[in-house]
C-alpha cells in the first residue's frame, strides 16, 4: 500500500497530520487523503485512503474517452470519493451501464468513472495530486494499441475476481 507522506519533520509534522490532507485512524495509522479534479478547477474531488486497485486499462472505450493509448486507472470504493466542488458542472456519458464516465462541462477533462456494478470509482491517476502511481496489472490487453514490457501481468480482459475470463496474454 502506498502512503502519502508529508515531507516535514519535527514540530511541522504535528501540524501536517492535523491538516485535512492527512489524519490518523483509530489505529494510529496515518490515512491518506488526495485531492483531484479537472484542469480548470471547476470540479474538485477529495479521496480518502489509497486506491484499492491501480491498473493500466487498454480498452477501446478508455482510449476513446481519453484520446490516449492507455488509461492509468486508480479505483477506490465509491464511498471514498467525494465531489467537493462543481458537482453540477459534471457531464455524464454512459457507453454502457458498467461505466458512468463524468467530465467537466467547462474544460472537458475526464474527472471520474463510476463502476456501479463493482461499487468502485475510477479517478484517472494523472489527475490525482500527490498520488505515486504504482499499477500492478494490465487489463483489456487484448485491445492494446501499445505494448508495455514492464513485467506486470497482462489480462486479456479482466481477472476472474472482477468478472473477466482471467486469461493472460504475453507482453
Ligand atoms: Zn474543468
Ligand atoms: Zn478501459
Amino acid at each position: 500500500m502506498q502512503r502519502h507522506v508529508h515531507a516535514t519533520v519535527g514540530p511541522d509534522y504535528a501540524r501536517a497530520v492535523a491538516t485535512p490532507r492527512s489524519h490518523f485512524t483509530g489505529q494510529g495509522k496515518p490515512m491518506s487523503t488526495y485531492k483531484a479534479g479537472c484542469m480548470c478547477g471547476a470540479v474538485q474531488l477529495e479521496i480518502t485512503g489509497d486506491p484499492a486497485v491501480q491498473a493500466f486499462c487498454h480498452c477501446s472505450s478508455c482510449r476513446g474517452w481519453l484520446s490516449a493509448p492507455i488509461h492509468a486507472a486508480a479505483l477506490w470504493p465509491a464511498t471514498s470519493v467525494k465531489v467537493t466542488k462543481g458537482a453540477d458542472n459534471l457531464g455524464l456519458y454512459k457507453k454502457t451501464e458498467n461505466s458512468h464516465r463524468q467530465f467537466c462541462r467547462s474544460c472537458g477533462a475526464a474527472v471520474l468513472v463510476g463502476h456501479p456494478g463493482m461499487g468502485m470509482v475510477d479517478v484517472p491517476a494523472g489527475s490525482v495530486a500527490g498520488l505515486s502511481y504504482k499499477p500492478t496489472l494490465h487489463v483489456h490487453y487484448g485491445e492494446k494499441v501499445m505494448a508495455v514490457k514492464d513485467g506486470l501481468p497482462k489480462f486479456k480482459d479482466f481477472p476472474k475476481e472482477f468478472g473477466g475470463s482471467g486469461d493472460m496474454l504475453a507482453e
